[in-house]
């Protein structure tokens, strides 16, 4: 690993800001940041003569606190300089860490209590799909000469994931799907099948074979909260699963998960019990955890995990839209506003879910298969990009076509050697950007 030393000159809290940012940008590209005031470090300030320069609208933005996404970006989703030269450093820091939604109004929430993505800039600048910070990074490397050689662009992972949100309405769902079809034959096949093998939709043995025949590996995520709940942040009560966590079928199933190579995690409730509380109610460790109906407040969301067991969080996409919602296509450490510093968990960003396009965008499988696989040609290579494919979606009476087409997907994957990365990996990675942290830092 090459060492980057840089000098930054910035007043306080902003210098510890692009601290943090600089040494994501060298993580990014495998070298290791270092901190010296030597004549030959990379000069960061906001001087004209700097080899970095920040602009005075991040300065002002971070020292006033003041996050409003049209108040820091005019015509683009960039902050300049006083000499009209982009700063990309100080803008990637914005993008990466959701400032855009930190002292959101009530106009900038969904019906949910949950940030728009229609209040985004990405929204405003039609940019959700662009991995806007690695093309900052690039812009930067380009001008520092110790980033001169290039490694090979590696192929991307993914991550595979199902939210268990439901299991017994699949009689329901099911027999419902089979009389508009007004197959009276299928209509009994269900409720046979219902009887002798219980609900269909306690189908994660059938899943993973699934990704068994693709050599893919998944992430299962319970809600352990049955019933509705009220959000701290909506009028009405938000529906949570329909089985219980503590059923002695779930828990072998969750053992078998763990027996196969697959993984669980923790499906947060909406409610206001804790990341811990809600740990212990499962039969299975876990360390990873996605919040139920994305139901996140920033910057609360990141505070709570960082209090929790938590290490790795999946919660971080927009429901209503596809693509990247701090616009950079990889795993990263997140970064305390309030503390000045960086978290100690790793945020693995959410961008493609089969809600997205199936109920908010009311496409058909046809339509969203061609922009899932664009989306997946368009980051072919660096990227870490997280798919969610609820279980109900394996249903073959209910959803054949949405189960076609993860398999089509699960196919391109394979074809294009894009290969799944599991949590134990993730894992692996937080601990040496954490320890890239601690050596910058020290
Ligand atoms: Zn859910």
């Amino acid at each position: 690993m090459k060492i980057c030393p840089a000098h930054i000159d910035l007043p306080s809290p902003v210098e510890e800001c692009i601290k943090y940012v600089w040494s994501i940008f060298c993580y990014h590209f495998e070298a290791t940041p270092s901190f010296s005031h030597e004549i030959n470090s990379i000069k960061i300030n906001c001087r004209q003569d700097a080899d970095i320069q920040i602009s005075q609208n991040f300065v002002n933005t971070i020292c006033q606190k003041k996050y409003k996404q049209s108040d820091v970006f005019i015509d683009q989703p960039i902050m300049y300089c006083e000499n009209g030269k982009p700063d990309y450093l100080g803008s990637s820091f914005y993008l990466l860490n959701y400032l855009q939604e930190f002292n959101a109004t009530k106009e900038e929430m969904d019906d949910y209590g949950r940030f728009s993505y229609h209040s985004s800039y990405q929204a405003r600048f039609d940019c959700a799909h662009d991995d806007l910070v690695s093309s900052y990074f690039e812009k930067i490397s380009q001008n520092i000469t110790a980033f001169e050689s290039k490694s090979l662009p590696k192929p991307s992972r993914v991550f595979l994931s199902h939210d268990i949100d439901t299991i017994t309405a699949s009689l329901l769902h099911e027999g419902k799907a089979a009389v508009v079809k007004k197959d009276i034959a299928l209509v009994l096949k269900v409720i046979l099948k219902h009887v002798l093998n219980g609900p269909s939709y306690r189908n994660m043995d059938r899943i993973m074979d699934i990704h068994d025949q693709y050599d893919a590996k998944s992430t299962f995520f319970w809600l352990v909260k049955k019933g509705k709940y009220q959000s701290p942040y909506t009028e009405k009560p938000i529906p949570h699963s329909d089985y219980r966590i503590d059923n002695k079928v779930i828990q072998q199933i969750q053992r078998r998960i763990v027996d196969r190579g697959f993984e669980n995690g923790l499906h947060k409730s909406a409610s206001r019990t804790s990341f811990n509380n809600e740990i212990n109610d499962l039969a299975e460790k876990v360390l990873g955890n996605r919040n139920h109906y994305l139901f996140v407040r920033m910057p609360d969301h990141f505070a709570a995990i960082e209090k929790s067991k938590i290490l790795l969080d999946f919660s971080m996409g927009f429901g209503r839209m596809y693509g990247h919602r701090n616009s950079y296509a990889r795993p990263f450490i997140p970064y305390s506003m309030k503390n000045n510093t960086n978290y100690s968990f790793l945020e693995v960003p959410l961008q493609l879910m089969d809600t997205t396009f199936k109920f908010y965008q009311k496409r058909s499988a046809k339509q969203t298969e061609k922009l899932i696989l664009d989306f997946m040609e368009k980051h072919r290579f660096n990227s870490v990009i997280s798919i969610l494919w609820h279980n109900d979606m394996f249903s073959p009476v209910k959803n054949p076509q949405w189960l076609k087409l993860y398999k089509s997907i699960l196919d391109y994957l394979r074809q294009n050697q894009l290969r799944s990365i599991t949590q134990k990996e993730l894992l692996t990675e937080r601990a040496s950007m954490l320890t890239s942290f601690h050596n910058s830092f020290s």
